[in-house]
């Protein structure tokens, strides 16, 4: 029933003072990499966990001032693998690790894994980004360390990705929620019935992007499946961060690997117990990128009650959204900032713009208005359509993504009386 019995079920009192060594040994580390020297960490006093809190934060734009090296406290050759963010904003965020750092990422994804009753017979079919991204590698590890046949389709290739779960029988997979809607749709509009097509399916993981419970449930009836939430951020490795158990009411966070703060965004204060608030990470067990207090913007609350299945780690509550303005579209992040950076950097582009999120069948979409300079003139045809043709290519290079993008005239696009609205998110999961 349990990947690693102990350290799964350890009682509260031990899992702290087991907490408060790793800490000690977090902070000890985390002074040698050039970005924590200068903060003096070895001058603060830790006594207890809760001590945590004298600490500074770290943000994710200071994992960007400190690109490419900056964060590092190993020597080099001690680090084997390199990872990402999804999106790609100017710099980006990346996260090292050794090889020690890798397994035991690897045996947190066994535990979750192992949790939702994946075993070495199962066929598990990764739909998830390999590369950069974390999604991919950091589930591929698990499984295989489980000994399951694991299959690395990555995502996207929607036929090629149903005639392999048909023939190889998967048994779990693990995919975005949006794209599982897609496959949904795509089985629909060829009248598959998926149980008979897929009669040994039994399980989804979903991660990577935020989603709700409704959405859960439809993949679950459409597929006659199982289907579990998997909560994870490059920055504290991917995948195996956090993951509900069979209960299906809250992710288990691992707190033997992280040790987790719910804060008020504005004061960056405790919220009371149970309440919602800005989920702050500490790394516990990481060496080559020890990382204190991480801010990562997202807003759940913790869940106190002991859980039935035994796990004495607490659990988060399903994300419901972000502190920040960071857009989630098929798995990718994105801020609103790359688009406006693109936007300035054009010739005949307007001051004023807006991103509008909306939900094609089960498929992300975005349209980015642009108002024109009056520089340009609303007549020649020839000439905006090539401004829009470029402005499609200029920001498909620097989000991932190809934008429906429509041209207003100056001063089409209606100011808001207080703070502009950028993004109107209109989708419906
Ligand atoms: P990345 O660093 O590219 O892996 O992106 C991590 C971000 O994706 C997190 O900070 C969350 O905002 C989001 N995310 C990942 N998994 C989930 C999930 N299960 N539910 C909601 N948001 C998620
Ligand atoms: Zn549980």
């Amino acid at each position: 029933m349990y990947w690693e019995r102990d350290s799964e079920t350890m009682p509260r009192d031990r899992l702290e003072e087991l907490q408060l060594t790793r800490l000690r040994e977090t902070i000890e580390r985390a002074s040698k990499a050039p970005f924590y020297e200068k903060a003096g960490l070895r001058d603060y006093s830790i006594s207890s966990v809760s001590d945590i809190t004298k600490l500074p934060f770290t943000t994710k734009q200071d994992l960007r001032d400190a690109y490419p090296y900056g964060m590092i406290s190993v020597p080099l050759e001690e680090v084997v693998r390199l990872h990402s963010s999804s999106g790609t904003t100017g710099i980006p965020t990346v996260v090292y690790h050794s090889r020690g750092d890798i397994q035991r990422w690897t045996e947190l994804v066994c535990r979750c894994l192992f949790m939702i009753g994946v075993r070495k017979h199962d066929v598990f079919q990764n739909m998830i980004g390999y590369g950069l991204f974390t999604g991919g590698l950091g589930l591929h590890y698990g499984a295989e360390r489980l000994g399951c046949l694991t299959i690395p389709t990555g995502p996207g290739n929607t036929k090629r990705q149903l005639k392999f779960m048909k023939d190889f029988k998967a048994t779990v997979i693990h995919v975005i929620p949006s794209y599982a809607l897609h496959l949904a749709d795509t089985l629909e509009s060829m009248g598959i019935v998926p149980k008979d097509e897929f009669p040994n399916l039994r399980s989804a993981i979903l991660g990577a992007e935020p989603h709700t419970e409704e959405t859960r449930e439809k993949i679950e009836n459409f597929f006659g499946i199982q289907a579990f939430n998997s909560y994870g951020l490059s920055e504290m490795n991917g995948p195996g961060v956090a993951f509900e158990c069979p209960e299906k009411n809250g992710m288990h966070i691992w707190e033997d690997a992280f040790l987790v703060e719910i804060l008020d965004p504005d004061t960056l204060k405790p919220v009371g117990t149970g309440e919602h608030g800005e989920l702050v990470i500490t790394t516990l067990s990481r060496e080559a990128m020890p990382i204190l207090r991480y801010r990562t913007k997202d807003l759940t609350s913790i869940i106190e009650d002991p859980c039935p299945c035994g796990r004495s780690h607490r659990k988060i509550v399903r994300i419901t959204g972000r502190s920040d303005d960071m857009m989630i579209l098929k798995g990718v992040n994105i801020f609103p900032m790359q688009i406006e950076a693109v936007l300035n950097g054009m010739k005949h582009v307007g001051r004023n713009y807006q991103i509008i999120l909306e939900s094609r069948g089960h498929n992300d979409h975005m349209i980015v208005k642009v108002e024109v300079d009056s520089s340009l003139s609303i007549e020649d045809y020839k000439a905006l359509e090539s401004l829009r043709a470029n402005i499609v290519r200029e920001l498909r290079d620097e989000i991932l993504i190809s934008p429906e993008v429509v041209l207003c005239e100056p001063g089409g696009i209606p100011v808001a009386q207080g703070k502009a609205v950028r993004v109107l998110d209109n989708r419906s999961i």
